[in-house]
């Protein structure tokens, strides 16, 4: 049995399992399908305090995770199925069928990328359709291509895929971007960048030997469906948090992300703690993901100890 088992390894996972090995508490930490979150899908992170010049997204987990092997942090590659929070210790049903148990669990497992649900969009994922511009962007070199979204991570993307790209076209359902300021200067500085705002996706269109030929669209204004044509089409419209497999014993919002009781980790459950993106609607940085991985742990050793008061859980399960 462990003291601590911690899901998800993103730096919000990573930082509780550098934080929880360096109090001896030797936490054994399950990875996922994708190891390092989702900064293992990003190039340069320009924002992370303490590098002056930047550094590659995989190669900064990549480091946080040694950091924490170094302390004495366990992992272990799988896939969680099932957690039963009815009873302690907390009993974690492994895809498998191992069942793994622990005092605490911190839940880290982020968010994961959101898909448009049009035709054309789940048969072409890898074959023209992608979620993952860092991923995929190399596959389209001298290509047309598509964002979508209006967002920081569409800006991102699009400004990004230039480097590939011979042109990349924004298509956002509205006139308005949602993304920052800088973000937006910075896509629209891009002379490779085009836009075609008040469009509504409809499906991802194919020729006759299913190779993705464009994204067809609906022109808000006019009300007139228009293929704009592309050879790759990249989604970039917002995550879903990663909670499903909590089933109902956790308490989330609508959108499915765990609440937290405000300031601190801890959930509805004495014991279970969630950090990074899968509790954060507001500001989803690897910084803050760290920051609050760093407060899961200490909430967990907290805990641990017997010196922590758990009138939220009572408020939060009347
Ligand atoms: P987001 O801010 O939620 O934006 C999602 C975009 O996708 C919105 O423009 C939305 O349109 C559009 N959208 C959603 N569902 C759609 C659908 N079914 N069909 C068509 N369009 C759809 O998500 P995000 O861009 O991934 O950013 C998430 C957070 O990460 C933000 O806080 C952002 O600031 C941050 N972020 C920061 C950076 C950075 O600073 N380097 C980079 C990436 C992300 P509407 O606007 O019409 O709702």
């Amino acid at each position: 049995m462990y003291k601590s088992i911690v899901i998800g390894t993103g730096p919000a996972g990573l930082t509780a399992a550098i934080y929880l090995a360096r109090a001896n508490l030797k936490p054994l930490v399950i990875e996922g399908i994708q190891p390092g979150g989702q900064l293992t899908t990003t190039t340069e992170v320009e924002n992370f305090p303490g590098f002056t010049d930047g550094i590659q997204g995989p190669v900064l987990m990549d480091n946080m995770r040694k950091q924490a092997e170094r302390f004495g942090a366990e992992f272990r590659s799988g896939w969680v199925e099932q957690v039963d929070f009815s009873n302690r210790p907390f009993k974690i049903r492994m895809e498998g069928g191992d069942t793994l148990e622990a005092e605490t669990i911190i839940i880290s497992t982020g968010a994961s990328a959101k898909y448009l649900g049009i035709p054309g969009e789940q048969e072409n994922v890898g074959r023209g359709v992608s979620t993952c511009a860092t991923c995929d962007g190399f596959f389209f070199r001298g290509k047309k291509i598509v964002v979508v979204g209006g967002g920081d991570s569409a800006m991102e993307e699009a400004s990004f895929l230039t480097r590939f790209a011979s042109s990349v076209t924004l298509v956002h359902r509205r006139e308005e971007l949602r993304a920052s300021k800088i973000m937006q200067d910075r896509a629209r500085g891009n002379e490779k960048v085009q836009w075609a705002l008040n469009r509504t996706p409809i499906a991802v269109v194919t020729d006759e030997n299913g190779t993705v030929k464009g994204l067809q669209v609906r022109n808000n204004v006019t009300n007139q469906e228009e293929l704009v044509e592309a050879d790759g089409v990249f989604v970039a419209i917002g995550h879903t948090p990663n909670t499903k497999f909590l089933g109902d014993a956790i308490r989330t919002d609508e959108q499915g992300y765990i609440v937290v009781k405000p300031g601190t980790t801890e959930t509805n459950i004495p014991g279970v703690f969630a950090c990074g993106d899968v509790q954060d609607t507001r500001y989803r940085q690897a910084i803050t993901a760290a920051g609050s991985g760093c407060m899961a742990a200490m909430d967990c050793e907290k805990y641990l100890e017997g010196s922590m008061v758990h009138d939220w859980s009572e408020t939060l399960n009347k």
